[in-house]
């Protein structure tokens, strides 16, 4: 028999992750927005409450959660700031090819250490010229003795500014398409790595976007993830379980849209009475109820589905690809509740259209998701 339920210990996570999204990353989301700000602060605050490595096992020094419990917390803590959250959650992109693909060796070297302290890490796959056909990435992999030389530049990349460790992919052989991505981990401290300026972006503004540039970078062969040709795998793999926690993501600020469009119902009055009574607002609330219920059992059934140990590519594009739609519906028909007011940037529910807009975008366009979804469909028809 199927359970909803959560356990004592669940339930304690999300209350946790609840309580600071509410105190701590609520209260300065629209200064963050506005200014632009990256909340070194909160970030902190964040690590110390074990919120950063959600994914990393605690024998690394990592929180060591399974997915369904991560996206528990992704949820609550995207209800307080989606750009925060996005933050927060990026080293679980970055460190997933080190879990996935690492050495035991590597693992020790590389996880324990960025764990034992405050540390952003950085997933470094896509580049100016595309990032939905990573097979065709151009950053070189040149060979020279026990080392590489990485050539290249990789744009739109979460944190890089403030990251200590990026997982890299690069090409070994152009020509050999997807079969020469091979990934590397390399240290900020690398010469000839450099990164830009943080991107001007229409939500997410609390997170900090940039390029990062490779010029002649030396990585050892040691730090080499996998065998040469393995990357792209390793990247498709890692994206089958951070996409997840995106539909946790788009939840939350879908949840969030909803709360304030039902309070402001209850309370707006026009034509003699709240404008929860009149039916034709009382039938949006409905549908964005519907809407963020189904975006969080999509999720959780995702979650669930990898944490049984399975592949989970369709379960979790399916979330990804419903929860996103969900949240920029339900952001609008938010605005929509308001009126003028929730065109206006003294009321919370503008940020969150512009913030639930990425969640269609990254870790996988809903295109590419769609592609994806109807490839692993008609096989299972074929
Ligand atoms: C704020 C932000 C943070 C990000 N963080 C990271 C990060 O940390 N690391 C990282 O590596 N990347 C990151 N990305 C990049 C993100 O994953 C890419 O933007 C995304 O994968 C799309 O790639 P693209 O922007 O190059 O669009 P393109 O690949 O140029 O696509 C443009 C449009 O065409 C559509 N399209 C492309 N090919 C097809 C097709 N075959 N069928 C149908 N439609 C198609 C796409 O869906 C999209 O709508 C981030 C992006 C943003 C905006």
């Amino acid at each position: 028999m199927p359970d909803f339920a959560l356990s004592p210990e669940q339930e304690s996570l999300r209350d946790m992750a609840r309580k600071f999204a509410r105190t701590e990353m609520a209260p300065h989301a629209a200064e963050c927005d506005r200014t632009p700000r990256f909340p070194e602060e909160i970030y902190r605050k964040a690590y110390d409450l074990g919120l950063m490595n959600l994914n990393v096992p605690t024998e690394y020094g990592g929180t060591g959660l399974g997915l369904f419990d991560q996206c528990l917390l992704v949820e609550e803590l995207a209800y307080g700031c989606g750009g925060m959250t996005t933050s927060v959650i990026a080293n679980c992109l970055a460190l997933e090819p080190i879990l996935l693909g690492g050495s035991e060796t590597q693992k020790q070297r590389f996880l324990t250490p960025f764990c034992s302290a405050y540390n952003f890490a950085s997933f470094c796959l896509t580049e100016p010229s595309g990032g939905s056909d990573a097979g065709a990435l151009k950053t070189r992999a040149r060979r020279s003795g026990e080392e590489y030389v990485l050539d290249g530049e990789k744009c739109f990349i979460t944190n890089a500014p403030h990251a200590s460790l990026f997982t890299v992919f690069a090409t070994v052989d152009p020509a050999l398409r997807t079969r020469g991505i091979t990934a590397f981990v390399v240290p900020r401290s690398a010469a000839g790595l450099s990164t830009g300026k943080d991107e001007e972006k229409m939500g997410h503004r609390a997170s900090s976007t940039s390029t990062v540039r490779f010029e002649g970078v030396r990585v050892p062969v040691a730090d080499r993830l996998g065998e040469e040709g393995e990357g792209f795998s390793l990247a498709m793999r890692t994206l089958d379980q951070t996409r997840t926690p995106i539909g946790a993501l788009a939840t939350g600020i879908a949840q969030a849209a909803l709360d304030h469009a039902a309070g402001y119902a209850l309370k707006r009055q026009s034509f003699g009475k709240p404008i929860g009574e009149h039916q034709a607002i009382q039938i949006k609330l409905a549908n964005m109820a519907q809407a963020v219920r189904a975006a969080r059992l999509l999720t959780w059934y995702a979650a669930w589905t990898i944490d049984r140990g399975a592949k989970g590519t369709l379960e979790s594009s399916i979330a990804k690809c419903f929860a996103s739609d969900a949240a920029l519906h339900v952001a609008d028909e938010a605005i929509q509740t308001f009126g003028g007011y929730g065109y206006m940037k003294e009321y919370p529910v503008e940020k969150l259209l512009r913030d639930a807009k990425l969640t269609q975008i990254y870790e996988g366009a809903n295109e590419i998701q769609r592609t994806v979804i109807a490839r692993e469909l008609l096989r299972q028809y074929a």
